[in-house]
């Protein structure tokens, strides 16, 4: 028999609906499993054992019978873990950083107000790059998360902790937010599935801003129909995000077996340039044969402004970074450190609390924004975002979906690019331009190199509220090319089968 923790999202649900088992069990699965690796990973800053437990006991005291009331709750007694940039009333909310080491939120964010409603219990808060600026999670203040796959490797970032905790089955999912590829690239260096919905599609609010006009909020899971089924529950219009979208939320998961027969699948041709490891080239072109054995058409397209790609969203980003962080200075949130005068203690307090990545961003952000060079950077950036929309909006008349790369590379070592920023940076090359675009993205494990037995990622992009499409081809594949489900060593060993036999 398999163990509680190895299940889905959506089989642990189902479960859960059935009683067969009850959100203690469940809960307590989950926090034991977290006890037993997380020495090891070090995914979780905050593991909230008796804030879970108290949670799953008033769900299994509810006792409304199944199929009534709450048997309609889309995750009735599911544990979640959440990356810590997202508020949860009572608990810590540091963002990575130290300036917010011992701050605790007062209030829910509209997407943990939803997931409550939906029945989710919380497990705890998830490690991330400091203010979610970074591809490799080694930008925390607090500690080194590790990749399940291999210890000595990154898990990728931001949301390191969320697909570090996932793959490893220390929760059956989680939620993170990607504001140039964070769900979805460490999802793919982890083997687990990462959706960056629609800009607007998910609220915002109560979600840390790190670059707003960039930001969205999505699930890490172990399959599609995982990411549909919390893309259902947190999805839809609020009124407490004034860029949130009025439009309905559709049926995610009754989208999902919908084929791929009528569809067109665009390959970007730029996509395929030097620094693509040859060995993920081929796995995104394997995954674009079995759409078309699926049924689908597939042709190339051009993307013809991605090589500005990186430039314009690292203009884009620390600007709007050196702006929302400037609410960081000692008065209202986090960390004080005393100086003879107001202007001393803020340069003070942000100088002991922001570490040397959210530094570089808020210097180069103040720089890009500054008389005299607003134009030449900031504008240009942004006329530069303009015409990578319009090759997405041109791409789209021709085709309903992309296939492309996540990441250039598998995982990365720890420590291997930390001394080179730029390096770093150009990592984001295929997940920045769906942000700077508004669209929509997926990554899903699209198999395992050798020698290493490192997991890849192959990304789908979606038009704008195009998620019912995106998720039906990435189940499709999914369902067709046997990648999903990987199980990392960490996760193999203490099987009970494994145990067994
Ligand atoms: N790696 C990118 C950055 O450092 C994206 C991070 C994110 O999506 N939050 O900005």
């Amino acid at each position: 028999m398999a163990a509680l923790w190895e299940l889905s999202l959506s089989e642990l649900t189902e479960r859960l609906r059935r009683r067969e088992v009850s959100a203690r069990e469940a809960a307590v699965a989950y926090l034991d499993r977290i006890e037993a690796t997380d020495e090891r990973l070090g995914a979780f800053l905050h593991v909230d054992r008796e804030g879970a437990l108290a949670q799953a006991e008033a769900i299994d005291a509810s006792r409304a019978p199944a199929g009534g009331e709450t048997g309609r709750r889309l995750l009735w007694g599911a544990p979640i873990a959440l990356k810590d940039i997202l508020a949860v009333k009572g608990q810590p909310l540091t963002c990575g950083s130290r300036i917010l080491e011992h701050f605790v939120s007062p209030y829910d964010a509209t997407v943990v107000e939803r997931l409550r409603r939906e029945g989710a219990v919380f497990l705890g808060r998830l490690n991330m790059d400091e203010f979610a600026m970074g591809s490799s999670t080694e930008n925390s203040a607090f500690k080194k998360t590790r990749n399940p796959w291999d210890l000595e490797r990154s898990p990728g970032g931001s949301s390191g902790g969320c697909a570090a905790a996932t793959a490893a089955r220390q929760c059956p999912a989680a939620i993170g937010s990607d504001t140039g590829g964070s769900v979805r690239q460490p999802a793919a260096f982890c083997g687990v599935t990462g959706l960056k919905p629609t800009y607007g599609r998910v609220s915002r609010y109560g979600l840390v801003a790190y670059a707003s006009s960039l930001d969205q909020i999505g699930p890490v899971t172990l399959t599609t129909r995982d990411a549909a089924l919390l893309l259902q529950a947190i999805a839809g219009y609020d009124p407490r995000d004034s860029t949130s979208l009025p439009a309905p939320t559709p049926d995610y998961l009754a989208a999902l077996d919908k084929g791929v027969r009528d569809l067109r699948v665009g390959l970007p041709k730029e996509y395929f340039v030097g620094g693509l490891d040859p060995r993920i080239r081929e796995a995104v072109y394997k995954a674009a044969r079995t759409l078309e054995q699926l049924g689908a058409t597939v042709e190339e397209i051009s993307l013809p402004h991605t090589e500005y790609a990186v430039a314009a969203y690292y203009i884009i980003a620390p600007a709007e970074a050196s702006a929302n962080l400037a609410r960081f200075d000692g008065v209202r949130y986090g960390l004080r450190v005393q100086g003879r005068d107001p202007i001393e203690m803020y340069s003070k307090t942000r100088a002991a609390g922001f570490g040397p990545e959210v530094k570089r961003r808020v210097i180069l952000g103040t720089y890009a924004l500054s008389s005299g060079y607003y134009d030449a950077y900031y504008l240009r950036a942004l006329k530069v975002r303009r015409l990578i929309s319009r090759d997405f909006e041109e791409a789209f008349r021709q085709v309903d979906v992309l296939v492309t790369p996540t990441s250039p590379t598998p995982a990365f070592r720890l420590g291997e690019k930390t001394e080179d920023p730029l390096q770093m940076y150009l990592s984001d090359i295929y997940t920045a331009p769906c942000n700077l675009a508004g669209l929509c993205g997926i990554s899903v494990p699209g198999g395992l190199v050798e020698p290493e037995r490192l997991p890849v990622g192959v990304q789908f992009l979606g038009k704008p509220l195009g998620e019912e499409t995106l998720l039906r081809v990435a189940y499709a594949y999914e369902q067709a090319s046997g990648c999903a489900r990987l199980r990392p060593p960490i996760a193999e060993e203490d099987r009970p089968d494994s145990l067994e036999e």
